[in-house]
């Protein structure tokens, strides 16, 4: 459905990405995970044409991005931006914007879209705040509010670009298994994590990226025990094992691993079994 080939781009001095070939997994949730200013953001504003592409280019369903007129790309793909200004607007009256691809003559939004809001902003734990001006949310609620934005545009896709900031711990796991709950029901949700072990224990495949190119792609499983997440955050990775099988994720720096001898050096993620 999102293809990029041979895909350079960047803010018109230079490209920022440099030829990326990647086709988003569908019905899956791809992590984009990479350091600080290695491309993530550029990427998902690439796939939806926020960016000036010096070379090779973006296709959705096997057309160019540039053919795609505004609203009907808004029905495919909803995007999150990673940081925004706040709209001075209640709640409800935000997330109802995110109706604007089906807003047909007179443009005014009708009773269903009304309730495709209701239904987004209850499955987001935020009804009772639709009155509240976005302005005046806390961190987390505005983050809830814009992703029930992004989802009563009914697209296919969602691109999101650090969900989790601005979450406390336990609303970040709440998010994870939203993400999770979005992909069962059919969605591709593509997300750019900043943590690590989000994509890890979350997502199904994972784009790794480093100095603004593909350093790899693949299931996380793949990427996971290829060691290659270890050469670019230059950490150490522990797979940690309970005695059900389920696995979490440590990591120590990589100064710890010059100073170790033996196997357990290698640049390889390391088992441990977790004894409760
Ligand atoms: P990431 O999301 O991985 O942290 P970004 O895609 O935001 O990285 O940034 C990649 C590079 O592009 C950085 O060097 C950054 O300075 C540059 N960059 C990002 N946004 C802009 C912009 N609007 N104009 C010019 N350069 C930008
Ligand atoms: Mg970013």
């Amino acid at each position: 459905m999102i293809r990029c080939e041979n895909l350079s781009a960047g803010y018109g001095e230079g490209a920022v990405i440099h030829d990326i070939s990647w086709e988003a997994a569908e019905g899956r949730l791809t992590a984009i995970v990479g350091p600080n200013g290695s491309g993530k953001s550029t990427l998902l504003k690439s796939v939806i044409g926020q960016t000036s592409v010096e070379r090779g280019g973006v296709y959705l369903e096997g057309k160019p991005l540039k053919q795609w007129r505004h609203k009907e790309m808004a029905k495919q793909i909803a995007y999150l931006p990673q940081s925004r200004n706040d709209a001075s607007l209640s709640v409800f009256r935000m997330v109802l914007h995110g109706r604007f691809p089906y807003l047909a003559f007179p443009r005014r939004y009708t009773q269903k879209d009304e309730e495709t809001v209701i239904r987004e902003l209850k499955r987001m734990g935020i009804s009772e705040l639709r009155e509240k001006p976005v302005s005046e949310l806390s961190g987390g609620e505005k983050q809830r509010a814009y992703l029930a934005m992004a989802l009563v545009q009914g697209a296919p896709v969602l691109l999101l670009d650090e969900p989790t900031t601005y979450l406390d711990l336990s609303a970040q796991m709440e998010l994870m298994e939203l993400l999770r709950q979005l992909v069962a029901e059919g969605k591709t949700v593509v997300a750019v994590l900043h943590d690590l072990n989000h994509a890890l224990q979350y997502a199904d495949e994972m784009v790794l990226l480093e100095n603004g190119g593909l350093k790899q792609c693949g299931t996380s499983k793949e990427i996971l025990q290829s060691g290659v997440l270890e050469d670019v955050f230059r950490v150490r990775i522990h797979i940690l094992q309970d005695q059900y099988g389920k696995e979490y994720y440590g990591f120590s720096s990589e100064k710890r691993m010059r100073n170790e001898t033996g196997p357990a050096a290698s640049g390889h993620p390391k088992r441990l079994q977790i004894r409760s």
